[in-house]
C-alpha cells in the first residue's frame, strides 16, 4: 500500500472554514479502496484535540517556532490523525486563522510554518514505524512542506500541493528565513522569494513535485492573469506538472433516499416523490404554492465571487416571468440587504433566509427546479454537485469546476440525451438573464425536465473518481526525480 501524509490546516468534521476541509476529511476515507493509506496531520486546535481518541505522544520538539510541542497520533471522526500539539501556536478557540478581532493572528507565519515543518519531518520518518511515500500539502498553510523537503535534500518523499483557494497565499515580509529554518538560497526566484518577501504558496508551487487543483478548467484558468492571482506566470512554468481533479461529495450524507431532512424520499429509480418536496419548500419560504412557474434556489456564501449581485439584478425579471426564488446564504451586508429587500418587494415570489443552515440546504436541493450558481470564479464548487445528486438542474456560470460538472442543455446535448443543466458565459447580468429565459423554456417541457433531473441524479459525484485520480497521481510520483 502506498503511504501518503496529508498536511492540512482543517478537516471536516473536526474543523472547517471551506472546501479544503471537505477534501481533507473525505479523501482519506475514499483512498484505501485504491490501495493508498492516508494519514492526516492537523494543527492541535482545541476542536481537534478534544475529539482525539486514545492519543499517544509519538514525537517531541523542545522548541518549535518559539515553544515546546509534541506530535500526537490518534483517531477522530474515522480519520487516522497526527496532531501537532503546540499550545503556544494552536491552543486558541474559534476560527483557525482569525483572532477575536476578526483579523489574522499576528503569528500565522510561524503557526503554519510549524505545521509544514512537522509535516516534512513526519513524512520523512521522524516517528518510529511511520514514513510516507508522498507528502500531500493543502493550500498556503501547508505549502512550505514541499519547500522544507526540497531544501532538506534526499532521501525525501515525493510532494504534491493542492490549490483550493489561491485568494490566500501566505505572503510575509521581514527577516524570516532564519526563524523559519530555511537556507539563504531559498530567498530566490527558484525558492520562496515573492515580491521582496516570503511567499508560502509561491514557494510550494515552485518546489512541489506535482501541483493539483480542484477542476481541470480551473487548472487551465489559473494559467491566465485573469484567474492566476499574480501566480499565473509561475504556474505557466509548472504547467506540465499541474493537474485538475474535481472534488466529490459524500453521497451517503447527500442521499435523497435516506436524508432525514427530505420530507418525501426519492431516488433516480423512484424519482416521482420529489415533486411533493416543492410545495413543502414553498411553505418554508412563504412562497405562493399555486404558482405554475419554475422555482429557483440558491445555497451560497453571499460574496462577489459567487456572482449573486448578478442574480439580485435579474430577480425582478425572473419574478415578472412567473418564477420564484428561494435563497439561503450569508455574507456581505449589501447582498444580504439586497435579497431581504427583494423578499419584501415580491412577497410570495421571493423568499430568503439569511444564515447558515445545513438542513435547509438539503431541503432546497430536494425541492427547487433549478439551483443557481452564477460565480465569477469557482475552483470546483460543491453546491452544483449536491444539486445534481438531488435532481435540481444547476444553472451555472461556465467557469472552473462549474464548467466541468454541468452539461448545458444545448441542442446537441438534448438530442444526445445527456444534458444536466444550463450554463452561461460570461458571468454578467445579460448572460444570466438569458440563461434564466432558457430555464423557463426548458421548464415548459416536462419530458426534458425529467431527463435533466435523471441525468443529474445518475451522475457519479462521489469521491470514487477523485480518489482514483489522486491515487494515480501519487503512483506517478512514488519515485521523485
Ligand atoms: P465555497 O467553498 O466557495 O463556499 P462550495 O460550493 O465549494 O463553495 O461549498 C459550499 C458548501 O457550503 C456547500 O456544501 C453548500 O451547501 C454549503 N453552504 C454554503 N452556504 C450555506 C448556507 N448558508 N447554509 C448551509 N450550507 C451552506
Amino acid at each position: 500500500m502506498l503511504s501518503v501524509l496529508s498536511i492540512a490546516s482543517e478537516a471536516f468534521p473536526l474543523i472547517k472554514t471551506g472546501g479544503l476541509a471537505d477534501v481533507a476529511g473525505a479523501l482519506p476515507l475514499a483512498l484505501p479502496r485504491e490501495n493508498v493509506e492516508m494519514r492526516v496531520l492537523l494543527p492541535g486546535y482545541p476542536a481537534v484535540t478534544a475529539k482525539l481518541d486514545s492519543a499517544e505522544a509519538v514525537h517531541d520538539y523542545l522548541d518549535l517556532m518559539g515553544g515546546p510541542a509534541r506530535v500526537l497520533a490518534g483517531k477522530a471522526a474515522g480519520l487516522d490523525l497526527f496532531v501537532l500539539d503546540a499550545p503556544h501556536l494552536f491552543d486558541r478557540p474559534g476560527n483557525p486563522y482569525l483572532g477575536p478581532d476578526g483579523r489574522d493572528w499576528p503569528d500565522n507565519a510561524f503557526r503554519f510554518a510549524a505545521l509544514a515543518r512537522v509535516g516534512a519531518d513526519v513524512a520523512k520518518g521522524v516517528i518510529p514505524g511511520y514514513a510516507a511515500d508522498v507528502a500531500h500539502a493543502h493550500d498556503w498553510q501547508a505549502a512550505l512542506a514541499p519547500v522544507y523537503l526540497h531544501y532538506d535534500g534526499a532521501p525525501r518523499p515525493a510532494t504534491v500541493l493542492t490549490l483550493h483557494n489561491m485568494g490566500f497565499q501566505g505572503h510575509y515580509y521581514g527577516d524570516l528565513l532564519g526563524p523559519l529554518g530555511l537556507p539563504a538560497e531559498a530567498m530566490s526566484l527558484d525558492g520562496v522569494e515573492y515580491f521582496g518577501g516570503v511567499g508560502y504558496l509561491k514557494g510550494g508551487i515552485r518546489l512541489a513535485d506535482k501541483i493539483a487543483t480542484v477542476s481541470p478548467t480551473y487548472a487551465r484558468e489559473i494559467l491566465t492573469p485573469e484567474f492566476g492571482m499574480a501566480l499565473d506566470g509561475l504556474l505557466r512554468s509548472r504547467a506540465a506538472d499541474l493537474e485538475g481533479i474535481v472534488n466529490g461529495i459524500d453521497d451517503e450524507i447527500w442521499n435523497p433516499e435516506t436524508d432525514p431532512t427530505v420530507p418525501h424520499a426519492y431516488s433516480a429509480l423512484k424519482p416521482e416523490p420529489r415533486a411533493a418536496n416543492k410545495p413543502t419548500l414553498q411553505r418554508k419560504f412563504a412562497l405562493a404554492g399555486a404558482a405554475a412557474g419554475p422555482l429557483f434556489g440558491v445555497v451560497s456564501r453571499l460574496t462577489s465571487q459567487k456572482g449573486l449581485d448578478l442574480l439580485l439584478a435579474c430577480t425582478p425579471g425572473l419574478v415578472a416571468r412567473g418564477g420564484q426564488l428561494a435563497l439561503l446564504g450569508s455574507g456581505e451586508p449589501a447582498l444580504e440587504d439586497g435579497f431581504r429587500g427583494l423578499a419584501s418587494a415580491f412577497p410570495g415570489q421571493v423568499g430568503c433566509v439569511i444564515g447558515y443552515d445545513e438542513a435547509l440546504a438539503h431541503m432546497i436541493q430536494a425541492g427547487v427546479d433549478f439551483l443557481v450558481v452564477p460565480s465569477r470564479f469557482e475552483p470546483c464548487g460543491l453546491t452544483q454537485l449536491c444539486a445534481l445528486r438531488y435532481g435540481a438542474a444547476p444553472l451555472v456560470a461556465r467557469v472552473g469546476g462549474l464548467a466541468d460538472t454541468v452539461i448545458d442543455a444545448n441542442e446537441a446535448a438534448l438530442t444526445a440525451g445527456v444534458a444536466t443543466g444550463v450554463q452561461f458565459y460570461p458571468p454578467d447580468i445579460g448572460a444570466l438573464d438569458y440563461a434564466i429565459t432558457r430555464a423557463f423554456d426548458l421548464y415548459r417541457d416536462p419530458v426534458i425536465m425529467r431527463r435533466l433531473r435523471l441525468n443529474g441524479m445518475r451522475a457519479d459525484v462521489s469521491w470514487r473518481h477523485p480518489a482514483r485520480a489522486y491515487a494515480a497521481l501519487y503512483a506517478k510520483l512514488r519515485t521523485p526525480s
